[in-house]
């Protein structure tokens, strides 16, 4: 189980800690969840919904996606898909830097 950049002990238990740390908490026992996109109808119901002190959907203008790192596995989401188009993701991969960067970018300022 990849658990992304950095050391997750030192992650915190924050949204904030996980995004400068770029790693799922270790306490979270769920595999985070993935929305398959040839699916998706970009509704944004899941990313209104998903709790803010995980924040760990974004919708990019041509997809909606989950960051691995930021979700618990909750799974608010699930339940108010539409579509029924996330599923869980055991063999999820880590974000990459530019999505890293903009989510830096909008969570500054935020606690
Ligand atoms: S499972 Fe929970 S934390 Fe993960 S994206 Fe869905 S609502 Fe957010
Ligand atoms: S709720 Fe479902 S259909 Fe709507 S954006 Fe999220 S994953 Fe896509």
């Amino acid at each position: 189980m990849p658990w992304g950049k950095g050391s997750p002990a030192a992650a915190g238990d924050g949204r904030a800690g996980r995004v400068a740390h770029r790693a799922r908490s270790e306490t979270w026992k769920k595999p985070p969840r993935r929305i398959e996109a040839s699916e998706c109808i970009t509704c944004d119901t899941c990313l209104r919904n998903c709790p803010p002190e995980f924040g760990a959907i974004f919708d990019r203008g041509l997809d909606v996606i989950i960051v691995p790192e930021l979700c618990s596995g909750c799974p608010v989401c699930v339940m108010v898909c539409p579509v029924d188009c996330i599923y869980v993701d055991e063999e999820w991969k880590e974000t990459d830097p530019d999505m890293w960067n903009h989510i830096e970018l909008t969570t500054e300022g935020q606690p």
